[in-house]
């Protein structure tokens, strides 16, 4: 195996720091450093950029995305037992490697990077949904990063691309599509792990759209589908019954059937529903 780094391999380093994986805090670590270069690679030309990297843990994909060009990388990384191997990793990449202990959910990163900045996460599921959220729900856009290269549980990553007509469309596929370019990077097999998940995994890669694919208002895109995909049996006359009470105009109004179910609507057909409910 081709080396990327003068650092020694992950699994000395696991060894060595005794990081032992803890299921508490979703870690199942990439070994394998050319895997982690090529997830590195996802995200683009990293050599003008800032990359927010969450969970390095022992350091893997950090390393990967230092030895692509990384012009700096600040990992937030909630386990304390990582740092050691962390440091190490910084010192071999004098300046461009910043940790900070702590909750992702908790910290501010932005007083420690300069634009432009792309994130890259190995993530556990649970936290990945809800900062991947969090990412995509700004107060105004574009937001501070350009892309997001993210792992996730493949069932996730298929939620996040899925079309109309499909079982996997939601209210992921609509929020991540009407603002950004969503697609499948990569598939990774549970032993691409130590310890293998359950699940197969995919690396997502996300890049924001200058501006929103269609015109509508965040808050009430996001009350009509989250409502909308709340009862997604149920025909959108009834579903949305509660966000109008002349929800069946609105519905024709935005070119709707009101017996039509959220599953088959389009994101440009949502967004002129947002409009027409924002009419008030
Ligand atoms: N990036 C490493 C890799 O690819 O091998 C580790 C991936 S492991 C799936 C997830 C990492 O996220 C672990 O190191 C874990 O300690 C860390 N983590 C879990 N919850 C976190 C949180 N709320 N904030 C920051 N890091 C977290």
């Amino acid at each position: 195996m081709a080396q990327i780094d003068g650092l020694p391999p992950l699994r000395e380093v696991i060894a060595q720091h005794e990081l032992s994986a803890k299921k508490a805090l979703g870690q199942n670590f990439l070994l394998d450093l050319n895997l982690t270069a090529r997830i590195a690679r996802v995200a683009g030309d990293l050599s003008g950029s800032d990359v927010l990297e969450i969970g390095p843990g022992p350091g893997g994909l950090t390393r990967g995305l230092l030895a692509e060009g990384a012009r700096k990388v600040l990992a937030i990384e909630k386990d304390s037992r990582c740092l050691p191997a962390l440091a190490e990793i910084a010192a071999a990449y004098p300046g461009r490697l910043e940790v900070i202990e702590g909750d992702a959910l908790k910290v501010d990163p932005l007083a420690h990077l300069t634009p432009p900045i792309r994130v890259a996460a190995n993530l556990p599921y649970n936290v990945g949904t809800e900062l991947l959220v969090r990412w995509l729900t700004p107060d105004a856009w574009p937001p501070y990063w350009q892309s997001l290269t993210l792992m996730f549980q493949r069932e996730v990553a298929e939620r996040i691309v899925a079309t109309p007509g499909s079982k996997a469309y939601g209210r992921l596929a609509l929020l991540a599509q009407w603002r950004c370019e969503a697609r499948i990077a990569l598939s990774l097999p549970p032993e691409a792990f130590s310890p293998p998940p359950k699940v197969s995994s995919a690396v997502v890669h996300l890049t924001a759209l200058p501006a929103p694919r269609f015109e509508a208002d965040p808050k009430v895109l996001e009350r009509v589908v989250a409502a909308a995909f709340n009862q997604r049996r149920k025909m959108l006359r009834a579903a949305l019954k509660g966000v109008a009470p002349d929800i069946e105009d609105r519905l024709r109004a935005a070119g709707i059937q009101p017996t039509e179910r959220a599953e088959q609507v389009s994101l440009e057909a949502f967004c002129a529903l947002a409009r027409e409910v924002a009419k008030g």
